[in-house]
């Protein structure tokens, strides 16, 4: 009994069937006593199929309308599920994110969430009837409609549980929950039943899929606690919870990988103060978000800056560098988009030496040059090339003996 957040992904309100098998586990929970709030995602790839669209009609991106256009998108799931529940005798209500009272900044297409009013969804609920609010969009403090980034849903789902004070967040999706690591790489990848927020957040930045990256942000932030499960067999799937420090946290919780980077290189930089800091601004002026850096020493006071770029971003990253060239007084620019970063993410590496040289050991023994390597308090990541992937991901989740 209390108060969840259900959130459902574009796989699992698919189709008619499936907005209907949603409309009844929604049903279910309701007459179990509890009262539901719920955020759906766009149908199946309509997202996908409205920005092949809008390229298909042009060549410039107009942000606003791109907005306009993608919130479509789940104006549609939204009223489809409130009828599919009407069918079932539930009352439903659906809401768009500016009837929601989800307010944002003015950053189309990757809008932050300011405030979340939701005073619409509390009347709702007190009048007996079920909100259903249309994910990943909001309305700016322009009053324009904005949308939060793509698998921005989650994050609306995390940012409406935090505000009504709801229990928890439930994410439904397409697999069962959060594996430490790839299902379809490692054959026997494991779900874990239990992790905590931080290890959540490590795992989405380094490549994990199943939870958009600012959602894990927001939940640990404001502590709301997720459970990531599937809508097609509706069973049990991962607590994301804080961190119980009186329970032994394990060493390493996943292998985790991302093929979406690339690396871009200057070569022969003065090795002297403002250099990265002018290289570094010029990126961030054009919104690109650079991950890895590494700055080797100077050898006669010149030395190297390496960088990974989102692959989306590696043509504005190398121009920005290009035109930075003269002024940072670099000699090269040079870029490899056939990269992978591997990583093992725990809580436990915190307080248990020696994980950081095994994975060395393991990727050596499989003959993977390491290119770059970068790590916090609970994760390692290694960049090697593309083609390693597998076998890196396969021979780490192994020899860290994470199979089921
Ligand atoms: N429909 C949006 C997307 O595909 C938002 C979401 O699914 O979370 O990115
Ligand atoms: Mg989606």
């Amino acid at each position: 009994m209390g108060l969840v957040v259900q959130k459902f992904g574009g796989t699992s309100v698919g189709d008619a069937e499936r907005i209907r098998a949603v409309a009844e586990h929604i049903q279910r929970t309701v007459k179990a006593g509890n009262q539901v709030v719920v955020v759906v995602s766009a149908m199946g790839k309509t997202t996908d199929d409205l920005v092949r669209l809008s390229k298909e009609v042009s060549k410039v991106s107009v942000p606003r309308e791109m907005d306009m256009l993608l919130t479509a998108g789940e104006r549609i799931s939204m009223a489809l599920l409130c009828m599919a529940l009407a069918d079932l005798g539930i009352p439903a209500v659906s809401f768009t994110g500016s009837q929601a009272g989800i307010i944002t900044d003015t950053d189309h297409t990757r809008a932050k969430i300011l405030e979340v009013k939701g005073d619409r969804l509390r009347d709702a609920l007190a009048e007996g009837k079920t909100p259903v609010v249309a994910g990943f969009q909001g309305v700016s403090t322009d009053n324009d409609v904005t949308t939060l980034g793509r698998g921005g849903s989650d994050t609306t789902a995390v940012a409406l549980a935090a505000a009504l004070g709801a229990d928890y967040c439930e994410i439904y999706t397409d697999v069962t929950g959060v594996f430490n690591a790839d299902p379809r790489i490692v054959p026997g990848a494991k779900r874990l039943d239990r992790i905590s927020f931080e290890e959540m957040l490590e795992i989405a930045a380094s490549g994990g899929r199943v939870l958009a990256l600012r959602s894990a942000e927001f939940a640990r932030n404001h502590n709301v606690e997720l459970q990531v499960r599937s809508s097609f067999t509706w069973e049990p799937g991962t607590w994301v919870v804080r961190e119980d420090p009186s329970m032994e946290q394990a060493i390493v919780s996943a292998v985790t990988h991302d093929v979406s980077e690339a690396k871009v290189t200057v070569s022969g930089v003065p090795d002297k103060p403002g250099i990265a800091a002018k290289l570094f601004r010029g990126l961030a002026d054009r919104s690109i978000n650079v991950d890895m850096i590494v700055q080797n020493t100077s050898v006669h006071g010149n030395t190297d800056i390496s960088f990974t770029v989102p692959r989306d971003d590696l043509e504005t990253s190398l121009a920005v560098a290009q035109g930075l060239l003269g002024e940072l007084g670099a000699t090269e620019v040079s870029a490899d988009s056939e990269i992978a970063r591997v990583s093992l993410v725990g809580a436990g590496m915190k307080t248990h030496p020696g994980v950081t040289a095994k994975v060395f050991e393991v990727l050596y023994a499989e003959g993977i040059n390491i290119q770059m390597i970068s790590t916090s308090s609970i994760r390692i990541s290694c960049v090697i090339d593309k083609e390693s992937t597998e076998r890196a991901v396969r021979s780490l989740h192994s020899a860290f003996e994470l199979s089921a």
